[in-house]
């Protein structure tokens, strides 16, 4: 946390589960390399680094996010596209920022299924503008 920004970011803004490392270290210990440059950390540092990728837009739904923490609808959160519960990693590629409205509704749903589950729309992030 030696980084200023992040002090704007609650303690409680994105409880991290290290079950998945835990499990990684105990069964793969041949792919914990693969761990730095994923997106795994829980510093906060993924959190600023996706809301400036994402231009603080919810992949999903498009919202302005903020680093509202955990009771906020609006507050960003760490989205795999594929879920770790899927099969989905944890590395850049398979990872988004999304509102926490829209990843707790997601839960572990492909992107296919959530939009099939959202009636089919387009997301925000797929659209041409
Ligand atoms: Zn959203």
């Amino acid at each position: 946390m030696s980084d200023p920004r992040f002090s704007i970011i609650p303690a409680d803004a994105v409880p991290y589960d290290e079950t998945w490392k835990l499990e990684l270290l105990a069964t793969r210990p041949d792919r914990i390399e693969e761990l730095p440059d994923d997106y795994s950390a829980d510093d906060g540092s993924v959190l600023v680094a996706l809301m400036e990728a994402s231009g603080g837009r919810c992949w999903y739904c498009g919202c302005q996010m903020t680093f509202g923490g955990a009771g906020v609808g609006n507050s960003i959160t760490r989205e795999h596209l594929l879920p770790r519960a899927r099969g989905g990693s944890n590395r850049a590629e398979n990872i988004v920022a999304a509102c926490r409205a829209c990843n707790v509704s997601k839960q572990a749903k492909t992107v296919e299924e959530f939009r099939v589950y959202r009636g089919g729309v387009v997301f925000y992030s797929e659209a041409d503008r």
